[in-house]
């Protein structure tokens, strides 16, 4: 049962915080900023506060929720850590990095959050308003994607807002988010570390710690982010295009087809600008009503990763 109602973008100050730990603690909804994509958070202890989550966004319940904590002492006390996830953990914590490790305690984050996993995916995300109203909360946060699942995710309070205008809540406004993209999420319960989604960490820099990343194992849950529909604008996407034929908008990369209409992610090439860009651009040509976007070819390294594996759930056949 929901609310009919708004989620309201608030200016960030001592006493919104402080509102927003309340409500989280109290079992409601708070929608926030991160460097990836605004999340909406729930404590992760509560199967009923959980359950809002599922329900707001229409989300599969097979489809596990990453817990957020304000930092690696709080990760502790409910993941196991070996010597390899402390490592990474240190190199890329607080940021777009979330590790899937074995539970250590259930008191932090119910069945429901996890999907009834005897793992759970964990991240410190990195702005620090962020982290403070993680601290405030006391308890870890589980906060997918503040969006209807399967829809683009939101990277400023006004997309939270209008594509969730059915729930009642605030958000948080940390402007625009930084990373734009979402985690790279890497399983580390077994002795293979496997690479479950790109993400704002280039998997290049996690190997450079330890090793090759392995593809995503056969009995991996197939979880939202995996599956081959997602992050969907309206309009039909077409990947690799050189340019736009008749009735495209274009999506381009490190320059435009002369008289081309569209947007082009990073005029000068940068895959980080390209990944901040990425689901505004996608919001805006769709907002302009074309049936069908062209897509530039997105280099195949770093970011670009993140940006192809959602541009091709982007292009997916829909359910
Ligand atoms: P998001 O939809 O961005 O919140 O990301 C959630 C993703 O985290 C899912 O798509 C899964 O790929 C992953 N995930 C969460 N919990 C687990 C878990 N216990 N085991 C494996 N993957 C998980
Ligand atoms: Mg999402």
């Amino acid at each position: 049962m929901l609310a009919t109602g708004v989620m309201r973008p608030r200016k960030i100050t001592k006493a919104s915080l402080a509102r927003a730990a309340s409500a989280l603690r109290a079992g409601r909804l708070v929608a926030f900023a991160t460097e990836t994509v605004y999340g909406l958070g729930a404590r992760a202890d509560d199967p009923r506060a959980v359950a809002k989550i599922y329900a707001a966004k229409r989300r599969p319940r097979f489809n596990p929720l990453i817990a957020h904590v304000p930092d690696l002492a709080a990760a502790k006390r409910i993941a196991s850590f070996d010597a390899r996830a402390e490592m990474v953990a240190r190199a890329f914590w607080p940021g777009p990095l979330t590790l899937v490790l074995p539970l250590r305690s259930s008191a932090g984050v119910c069945n429901a959050a996890r999907a009834g996993l005897p793992s759970i995916a964990i991240r410190v995300p990195a702005p620090k308003q962020a982290r403070d109203l993680l601290r405030l909360a006391g308890v870890p946060i589980a906060a997918p994607s503040a969006n209807p699942s399967g829809r683009l995710s939101p990277t400023r309070a006004i997309d939270v807002a209008r594509g969730l205008s059915h729930i009642q809540g605030d958000v948080l406004d940390g402007g625009p988010c930084a990373v734009g993209v979402e985690s790279t999420i890497v399983d580390l319960t077994g002795e293979t570390a496997r690479l479950l989604r790109p993400g704002g960490v280039a998997a290049e820099d996690i190997a450079a710690l330890i090793g090759d990343l392995a593809a995503p194992g056969g009995n991996t849950i197939k979880a939202p982010g995996m599956l081959a529909s997602h992050y969907a604008p309206r309009a039909q996407l077409r990947l690799n295009a050189g340019g736009p034929e008749a009735g495209e908008l274009y999506l381009g990369f490190g320059g435009m087809p002369q008289g081309t209409d569209g947007i082009d992610l990073s005029p000068r090439g940068d895959l980080a600008e390209a990944a901040r860009n990425l689901f505004v651009a996608l919001r805006d040509l769709d907002g302009r009503g074309a049936a069908r976007i062209a897509v530039a070819a997105i280099p195949e390294k770093g970011l670009g990763r993140a940006i192809n594996d959602r541009l091709r759930r982007a292009a997916a056949p829909r359910p």
